[in-house]
């Protein structure tokens, strides 16, 4: 997958689940294949694939601004943290992801599932936003200050996903339990 396939997958996927983004993703690359194809498309050109994850208007708009900025820097990526974050449609998560995809940085895909097992192993966080939470902040960190981060994120967010789940965690199926904190305060009371 190119940088360029990969920051668009990762920007279709905010807040929309990955079967739906299948659906269209390949033929959205066919019609889109770089940036410069991206930032002159009709806008509703882009509506039209991306009108089942909703909000398209804002998400073309969105989509075009950062495609032009990217035409403008010529398809280069700013390795600064705040340039790289400043990007139209680039937040936190993103910003990690291409430093730990494009960039090879011990970076963490910190969401709201590696958000919750998290909080469930260790404990709860201090404020209500994860992205600027300092316990999770660093715990994330933590975790995948190793030289395979890349496959620790995975395996943490397929972990999340299948075990500890956000209606009801497998706790008695699953490797952690011994120490883990909402285990012991939920069997111990
Ligand atoms: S014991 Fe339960 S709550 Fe703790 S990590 Fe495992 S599944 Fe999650």
């Amino acid at each position: 997958m190119s940088n360029y396939q990969l920051i668009i997958a990762e920007v279709l996927l905010q807040r929309t689940k990955a079967e739906t983004v299948s659906t269209f993703f390949e033929s959205f690359i066919i019609s889109f294949p770089n940036w410069q194809s991206l930032a002159t498309a009709h806008a509703e050109d882009i509506e039209n694939y991306i009108r089942s994850i909703g909000l398209q208007t804002q998400r073309t708009k969105r989509l075009k601004s950062l495609a032009e900025e990217m035409v403008r820097r010529k398809g280069v990526l700013p390795k600064n943290r705040m340039e790289l974050e400043s990007l139209p449609f680039l937040g936190q998560y993103i910003a990690n992801s291409i430093e730990l995809l494009i960039f090879k940085q011990n970076k963490p895909l910190l969401d709201v599932n590696m958000a919750r097992l998290l909080e469930r192993y260790f404990r709860h966080r201090i404020r209500a936003d994860i992205r600027y939470d300092p316990l999770l902040l660093d715990l994330s960190h933590e975790l995948v200050n190793h030289t395979k981060a890349k496959f620790i994120n995975w395996a943490v967010l397929d972990f999340a996903a299948l075990v500890c789940k956000a209606g009801k965690p497998l706790c008695n199926q699953c490797i952690l339990k011994l120490n883990c904190t909402y285990f012991n305060s939920h069997n111990n009371s």
